[in-house]
């Protein structure tokens, strides 16, 4: 958080450390986030984001456009960088999917658990070998690994500790060594298969008589890609420039978990940059810049994100480097997960559809009529991965408030930025209460709320981060005041009530530059 009031409060309150379920259960309870068709049952790996949840991704969303291509970041050369905006379809041509790869490529190695009919994937294992005996190998995810494997080694180690252990992929094991592990929820040795390649992307049919296959996209950037030539023919831009978009994601995921960080139906912000080869690696230092600004303007703990340059062996075959970057969510501590990949693709993608299409990608230089398939950095994050490390980032534990927490939202993600709250239900108190809500509701998501007592409505705005509170008690018809209570510190202090608008776009600005 880098508000003034707001970095004061999160040092105070860092120690505690915040538990996932109380996240979950605050999103169902106060309307962030459902299950998708909760009435029945559910439906594994897709959420419903519920009246504040829409505000708080819509708000992350907009911060996103609004530094893409309303406000693009400053150049190396001092003007402003090129980048509009589209918003392709969902599902394409599925020739689109054969050229990207995806179709045949777009695979997760899975292994299956023949006792307990579980699917995992392969690379999201890891084996637990006992360094000195002949023992069962125990098999842990790899997000909560030690965890996980503490608990498994209680089982079946005979009184070994997690240090008479060491670690191996699953990926790096033999598959006839598979007979030795014991699965993350088997009680037996051998019960793992050999890892099999499971496509990721959604099938479905498309006209009168269903009989073409479509895929529901797999990635919001092929739909920049197929539309790189319509755009240059059209916008005014030129190489260097970017084409941004936001929108849903599908992947048949096998193993969605933890809330909405791996789920099956998503969102992304993903970004093309076309540049020429020769400049690639200046403008992926510049756009590694940007993100880590852009990160931390969102209110997260700049010790909770770090930005991780991939190995060699981690890089897929078409990229020269990537960066990911990722957050300490309490499901991965202290370890991190990745809300965002910055990749340098090369001239993979253009070149692909180029051969698949037969329509050249070439770029002319205007200046020098050199002719080239621009290279390509990619900035890709996801929004609603990025809802979720808001929310992580956000949740304060504060055990001297009745509501026991807030959401220490950054102003520019909080839902709402005030509520006004009439003391009582009389006294001409509503009336002042409603016009004074008139008159900031062109400028503000603002909340009315004249239900229940004084304490409950504090309660309710501490729990979805509304940074203030202004309250119309009896003393406002009198001297035209009105009370504001501050999120983070609980202080209250009185302004006039003709200054509220003026306050409150003062104050926010203030809270959120830090
Ligand atoms: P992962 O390794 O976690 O599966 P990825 O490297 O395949 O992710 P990319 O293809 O680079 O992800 O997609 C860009 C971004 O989209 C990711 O950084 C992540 O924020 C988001 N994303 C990818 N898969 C999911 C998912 N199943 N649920 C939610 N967000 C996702």
């Amino acid at each position: 958080m880098s508000g003034n009031l707001n970095s004061q409060t999160t040092q105070e309150h860092t120690s505690h450390k915040v538990d996932m379920k109380d996240i979950v259960s605050l999103c169902k309870r106060r309307g962030f986030i459902f299950q998708a068709s909760d009435i029945y049952g559910g439906i594994n790996g897709f959420w419903d984001y519920g009246p504040l949840g829409v505000e708080l991704k819509n708000n992350l969303r907009d911060w996103w456009w609004e530094s893409m291509v309303k406000c693009p970041p400053i150049g190396p050369d001092g003007e402003p960088v090129q980048i509009v905006g589209l918003d392709s379809a969902i599902i394409q041509n599925p020739r689109v999917w054969e050229a990207s790869g995806h179709v045949g490529g777009f695979t997760d190695p899975m292994v299956d658990c023949k006792e307990t009919k579980l699917r995992y994937r392969a690379d999201h294992l890891v084996i637990f070998i006992p360094k000195d005996s002949s023992e069962p190998w125990l098999a842990a995810p790899k997000d909560d690994e030690e965890n996980i494997a503490e608990k498994r080694i209680k089982k079946f180690g005979k009184g070994k500790s997690l240090s008479a252990y060491e670690t191996k992929d699953l990926t790096a094991i033999a598959v006839q060594d598979f007979d030795k592990i014991i699965g993350p929820d088997a009680s037996k040795p051998g019960t793992l298969t050999e890892p099999r390649a499971f496509n990721l992307l959604f099938e479905s049919k498309t006209g009168a008589t269903q009989d073409t296959t479509v895929y529901l996209r797999g990635e919001t950037a092929q739909g920049i890609f197929v539309n790189y030539k319509n755009t240059l023919d059209s916008a005014r831009v030129r190489v260097p420039f970017g084409i941004a978009q936001i929108g849903k994601a599908f992947r048949n995921e096998v193993n969605p978990r933890n809330f909405i960080f791996r789920s099956r139906e998503f969102e992304q912000m993903e970004m093309e940059w076309f540049c020429h080869p020769s400049e690639a690696d200046k403008w992926f230092d510049f756009w590694i810049e940007q993100r880590k600004k852009w990160w931390l303007s969102i209110g997260v703990n700049p010790d909770d994100i770090i930005f991780r340059r991939h190995g060699d062996d981690e890089l897929v075959f078409y990229s020269k480097k990537t960066f990911d970057v990722e957050y300490r969510f309490p499901f991965t501590d202290p370890g991190f997960g990745e809300l965002e990949g910055i990749a340098y693709r090369t001239d993979y993608d253009l070149n692909q559809h180029q051969e698949y299409s037969g329509v050249k990608m070439e770029y002319i230089d205007p200046i020098t009529n050199e002719r080239y398939v621009p290279h390509v950095i990619e900035p890709a994050a996801g929004l609603t991965r990025g809802v979720l490390a808001v929310l992580c980032a956000a949740y304060t534990v504060d055990p001297n408030r009745p509501s026991g927490m807030f959401m220490n939202f950054h102003p520019r993600m909080a839902p709402i930025k005030a509520a006004i709250l009439p003391l009582t239900a009389k006294d001409g108190q509503p009336e002042i209460a409603r016009d004074l809500y008139m008159s900031l509701r062109n400028d503000f998501m603002i909340e009315l709320d004249i239900k229940q007592n004084i304490g409950k409505r504090y309660a309710r705005q501490d729990e979805i981060g509304t940074p203030f509170c202004f309250t119309i008690d009896n003393q406002t018809s009198e001297d035209k005041t009105v009370t504001v209570r501050h999120r983070n510190t609980m202080k209250q202090e009185r302004i006039a009530l003709s200054s509220v608008k003026s306050w409150l776009h003062e104050n926010l600005a203030i809270m959120a530059q830090g």
